[in-house]
């Protein structure tokens, strides 16, 4: 595994590639991504996920599926670092002729699902949680939502099924950013508190730091084959836009890229700061 200064430059590098790649494009969720960056850092490069890039569809790889399809950007850059697929492909994101377009599809290399449209993913998680549990396979599955998507009903009734099975080969990853689409959460219907909520499903809660590489691999280290049976809620505590504070905390900030010289300059300048 690399140490964490090397995880955090990846983290760093990810973020400046999914810019310029939704800048390039005109499109594309950009402080969606930003916010799970860390997330998916110490997933993928952080000895979590057990995946062979080449040969994608091996049958002993750890699921990971990604509800919050719209930080699609984030997912193909991580992805491609990863060796599923030619760094190239991302000159093509969200452009005609290319291999992806603003959501996910599971036709490229390493995605598991085709989402975009929220409250989906953790429905067929506990499904494949629970297929694997029935095969004896020992792999995990890992879903990631975004907290605005847990105003979906379809979360709960999966949160429930999952407890009910004794699903401890599920981590769900709430990016937990306090903005969903035009608002913050707390204004538009407050999911506080989220750790309880998910306990009084039958979930072992933990609260982290979304943006702390070395505190997410540390609660996640040691859920493969524990003792419990009960499925594992993994609250990453984020930032909207994280890393590029002109587009931080704003909700108009949703689903677009900076536009225009004066906003585009300005985020490339917060981000070269390399503070989150
Ligand atoms: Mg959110």
């Amino acid at each position: 595994m690399m140490n964490f200064e090397e995880l955090k430059k990846i983290a760093h590098d990810t973020r400046t590639e999914v810019l310029e790649m939704c800048i390039k494009a005109g499109t594309g969720h950009v402080t969606s991504s930003m916010s799970s960056v860390e997330v998916l850092i110490s997933l993928y490069f952080g000895g979590l996920v057990n995946v062979k890039p080449e040969e994608p569809k091996w049958a002993g790889r750890d699921r990971v599926i990604i509800s919050k399809g719209q930080c699609s950007p984030l997912i193909y850059s991580v992805l491609s670092r990863k060796g599923f697929f030619p760094k190239d492909w991302l000159n093509g994101f969200a452009q005609k002729g290319g291999h992806f377009g603003v959501h996910l599809q599971n036709s490229v290399p390493g995605v598991e699902l085709t989402t975009g449209a929220l409250g989906h993913g953790l429905g067929v998680a506990t499904g494949v949680a629970l297929a694997a549990k029935m095969n004896r396979d020992l792999h995990m599955v890992y879903c990631l939502l975004g907290d605005g998507e847990l105003y979906e009903g379809s979360i709960w009734e999966s949160a429930m099924f999952a407890a009910h099975n004794q699903l401890n080969n599920l981590v769900v990853i709430v990016d937990r950013n306090f903005l969903a689409t035009t608002d913050f959460t707390e204004n538009m219907m407050a999911l506080e508190p989220l750790d309880k909520k998910f306990e009084a499903f039958g979930f072992n809660a933990i609260t982290v730091d979304g943006h702390n590489i070395e505190s997410l691999i540390n609660s996640m280290a040691g859920l493969r084959n524990r003792k419990s049976r009960k499925p594992t809620v993994i609250i990453a505590e984020t930032t909207k836009g994280a890393g590029i504070p002109s587009l931080s905390h704003n909700p108009v900030m949703h689903g677009v890229p900076p536009k225009g010289t004066q906003e585009i300059n300005q985020a490339r300048k917060d981000l070269a700061k390399g503070s989150i």
